[in-house]
């Protein structure tokens, strides 16, 4: 298990409420699969790290800042010796390395990840020598993705293929490593240091307004509006997933948190969001049940 577990990251999770209650427009809908396929391929990275049997540290997803400059690490392991990161790429279909660019089959030439690891190997250098951490860095790209394929791949490159994958494994597997308290120490410094990043300051996250958000409880599985209630449950027409009304509730009032930091948790609010609930009672009394209320009456909100 990781010892920094990966979540989504808020900017998805804004995307992936808003694909389904706003119209985006093609664009955006595109903008959000890059960044939901950006993240399946982090998870799948993830599910290979966690099989491992040494004695180590996973820490996924590191957002930090060295001298007012920011760097991100996918994914970082703490062995006794060595700190490795991997840059992890999702890409899918035919690239070709040329001149030190990767292409595109259509000559669209993308972002060098080889370039990327390069910036944090360096700033992470800086910020281990500012904490006094000496442990040598060893950074790769890594393709997760079995669709990818580079046509003039270099060799000589820190770049991990599909089919090398299970090799890394086992070459994480067989590194010598003994950890102490010390290294635990440097993980949870490195944590601590860890910067969430505001879905508000990706410029390519939609503008929208409350009025504009699609209301009514969706099916937690499929997201389907198409759900009806039925004896404390909320069912969905389409895929048949059963969910208690309380937790369809409770996500509802997550969604509204996540798109509307600073709005007040009402009753009002969470029983227009859910729409098919036909009883304000039974919303408060969740709301009561689940959150900490504060004032009285018309006054009355959650936290
Ligand atoms: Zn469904």
């Amino acid at each position: 298990m990781a010892y920094k577990p990966r979540t989504a990251p808020e900017d998805l999770k804004v995307l992936r409420i808003l694909n389904n209650r706003l119209a985006l427009t093609a664009e955006q809908h595109k903008y959000y699969l890059y960044k939901e396929k950006g993240f399946e391929g982090e998870v799948r990275f993830d599910l290979l790290t966690e099989q491992l049997q040494s004695d180590c540290l996973i820490l996924n997803d590191l957002y930090l800042e060295v001298n007012n400059t920011s760097f991100q690490l996918d994914s970082s392991i703490i062995f006794q010796h060595i700190f490795y990161f991997f840059e992890i790429k999702n890409l899918e279909g035919d690239y070709c390395y040329r001149e030190e660019r990767f292409e595109t089959n259509f000559g669209k030439i993308i972002k060098n990840p080889l370039d990327q690891i390069k910036r944090s190997s360096s700033l992470l250098l800086q910020l281990f020598q500012k904490l006094g951490f000496s442990q040598s860095i060893e950074a790769y790209v890594v393709f997760v993705n079995p669709e990818f394929f580079l046509y003039q791949a270099p060799m000589d490159k820190p770049i991990i293929y599909p089919p090398q994958l299970k090799a890394l494994m086992k070459k994480l597997d067989n590194t010598p490593s003994k950890l102490t308290n010390r290294h635990k120490q440097m993980a949870d410094k490195l944590i601590s240091l860890h910067q969430v990043q505001s879905p508000y300051s990706n410029a390519k996250i939609p503008t929208y307004e409350y009025n504009q958000i699609r209301k009514d409880i969706t099916c937690s599985v499929c997201h389907s509006f198409s759900c009806s209630i039925a004896r404390g449950n909320v069912i969905c027409v389409d895929c048949g997933h059963v969910e208690s009304v309380e937790s369809a509730v409770l996500r509802c009032v997550e969604e509204i948190r996540i798109l509307f930091p600073n709005m007040r948790i009402t009753t009002n609010v969470v029983f227009e969001w859910c729409g098919i609930i036909d009883s304000k009672k039974v919303v408060r009394r969740i709301l009561k049940k689940n959150f900490k209320s504060i004032g009285e009456r018309n006054l009355r909100y959650f936290e």
